[in-house]
């Protein structure tokens, strides 16, 4: 099977016959190639939405609402079908899959208030017989590129807004598991979304560079690892575009003494093996104060060698495979330095073999004691289920270490004091942070970000913000002189009168 874009309304092969394989990770066979598409394909596509742009922005906001809820109730209805594609080609369990789907699902149902969210403001006679009043306008063809880790939720973090607002959208996803933006541009399609608003140009850097470069793309959501992201801020700014570029992650979540110990070690393993480790907010770094250290490290260690790992289409699985064999060997490769430089490995997963899928892209889930900062399993994105404990002495030091660390994407604390809660969310140079909850992604009508090397530009993503980076804002002043006696005119700066 050839996946091919989805540009104008349709499924289309373009030009480019370069092409890339799509794996199954838990049984580790080839089950597509994708197209690549060249500079000729993406100039074709932005051709195509540009055109789509004209008539789109001009749909008034009622036209573009039916076509929100309309949308929203076919990705409800196809929830299942997108789960399984990403379960397919990512390989996560096809409930966390349901989950990725669900807070996608959100984003729409906020876009779909769109007409209250694009409400300006007016003021009346700022001056004699003259009134002020904003809107904002969409900025035109916009395109997103995503990672592999959420084909379904990250896309959708930025395209209904977009296009609510009245821009084409054209996305970039990642070549690893293409699979499920086809389905979204067909639903879009059946929702009633004019052809070519939506677009689909799979690729890898060279589509990417096309796309950085061309004039036609007024503004990049990026998400993805930290040196792409500052590479697309870097070269997408520099062509004059707007650009947020959100990147990697160290997620750190402290553990205090006072903290119930198992239910932190229970959210604990979820975070940091759920998905395989593979999400930007999982927890890969527990920080245990003082005379949690051993506490912790014993619960988390018995949960983790207990957890069910294998194809994320049998439900009985918590954890499936990681995405491909280079990754699976990073990360096996990863686990063997921290143990080289010291680190005691509590749990081993390296050797795990799933019965009935011996060529899958398994890991098991790993627990490293004793990490330190200088250690590469703690200096590096491991994207793997591979949680490092670090051990300190006082809050006081945790919040120094998260500091410290260039990352500042999500982090958490497990505690029963509202004084070291209070003094951990006002202290950390974090975007997102969660009290008691391990994974504090914020909802929908709120916006997404992290600080630091985990976010290159100025606007987070969906909610509030995401309406503002996808429009740009007119203000009118405004006098009807024929109504009464034309006012003088002055040749000193104006001033209300
Ligand atoms: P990645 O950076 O390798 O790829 C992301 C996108 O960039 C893909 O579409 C890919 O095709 C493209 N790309 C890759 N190399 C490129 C290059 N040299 N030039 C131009 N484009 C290029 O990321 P990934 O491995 O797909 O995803 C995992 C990473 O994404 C992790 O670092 C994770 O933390 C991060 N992530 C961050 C967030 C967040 O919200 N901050 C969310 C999800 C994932």
């Amino acid at each position: 099977m050839t996946i091919e874009h989805w540009i104008g309304g349709k499924a289309t092969a373009a030009s480019s016959t370069r092409t890339a394989p799509v794996f199954n990770p838990a049984s580790g066979t080839r089950r597509a190639e994708v197209l690549l598409a060249s500079k000729a394909d993406v100039d074709m596509a932005l051709d195509t939405a540009k055109q789509a742009f004209d008539s789109w922005s001009q749909a008034s906001l009622s036209q573009r609402v039916k076509v929100l809820f309309a949308f929203r109730e076919l990705v409800n209805s196809h929830a299942s079908d997108l789960a399984g594609l990403v379960t397919d080609e990512h390989g996560k369990v096809l409930s966390d899959a349901a989950g990725e789907v669900q807070r996608g699902l959100e984003v729409v149902e906020f876009a779909c208030g769109i007409p209250h969210l694009l409400k300006g403001d007016y003021s009346d006679q700022v001056s004699t017989d003259v009134d002020i009043f904003s809107f904002r306008e969409p900025l035109g063809v916009v395109a997103g590129i995503t990672p592999f880790n959420f084909p379904v939720m990250v896309p959708m973090w930025m395209h209904p807004i977009a296009i609510a607002c009245g821009n084409s959208f054209l996305l970039k996803p990642s070549e690893r598991d293409p699979s499920a933006s086809m389905l979204v541009a067909e639903l879009w399609q059946r929702a009633g979304l004019p052809d070519g608003v939506f677009n689909v140009v799979h690729g890898d850097k060279e589509a990417v560079d096309a796309l950085l470069d061309s004039p036609d793309v007024a503004a990049v959501s990026f998400v993805g690892s930290t040196p792409i992201a500052r590479y697309i801020h870097e070269r997408a700014s520099a062509s004059g575009k707007r650009v947020q570029a959100l990147g990697g992650a160290k997620n750190h979540a402290i553990v205090l003494p006072d903290a119930d110990i198992d239910f932190a070690a229970s959210h604990l393993v979820a975070a940091a093996f759920g998905s395989a480790g593979e999400r930007c907010m999982a927890i890969s770094a527990a920080v245990a104060v003082g005379a949690a250290g051993d506490a912790v490290v014993e619960a988390i260690s018995a949960k983790a060698t207990t957890l069910k790992v294998g194809s994320g289409r049998d439900a009985a699985n918590e954890m499936g495979p990681v995405v491909t064999r280079a990754a699976k060997d990073r990360i096996v490769g990863l686990i063997t330095s921290g143990q080289a430089q010291g680190a005691t490995l509590a749990v081993d997963g390296r050797g795990l073999v799933v019965d009935g899928f011996e060529d899958g892209f398994f890991v098991g889930p790993t627990v490293l004691d004793r990490v330190s900062a200088d250690m590469d399993v703690y200096r590096e994105e491991i994207f793997g289920p591979v949680l490092s404990v670090l051990r300190v002495d006082t809050v006081d030091d945790a919040i120094a270490l998260i500091n410290a660390n260039p990352y500042g994407n999500g982090t958490a604390i497990f505690t029963s004091s509202g004084d070291a809660a209070r003094r951990f969310q006002r202290g950390v140079k974090v975007g997102m942070i969660g009290i008691n909850v391990p994974i504090p992604v914020p909802m929908a009508y709120y916006s997404f970000g992290g600080w630091k090397d985990s976010l290159f530009g100025d606007k987070h993503v969906h909610g509030p913000e995401g309406v503002s980076f996808y429009t740009r804002a007119k203000v009118v002043t405004s006098r009807w002189p024929e109504r009464h006696h034309a006012a003088q005119a002055s040749y000193h700066f104006p001033t209300a009168t």
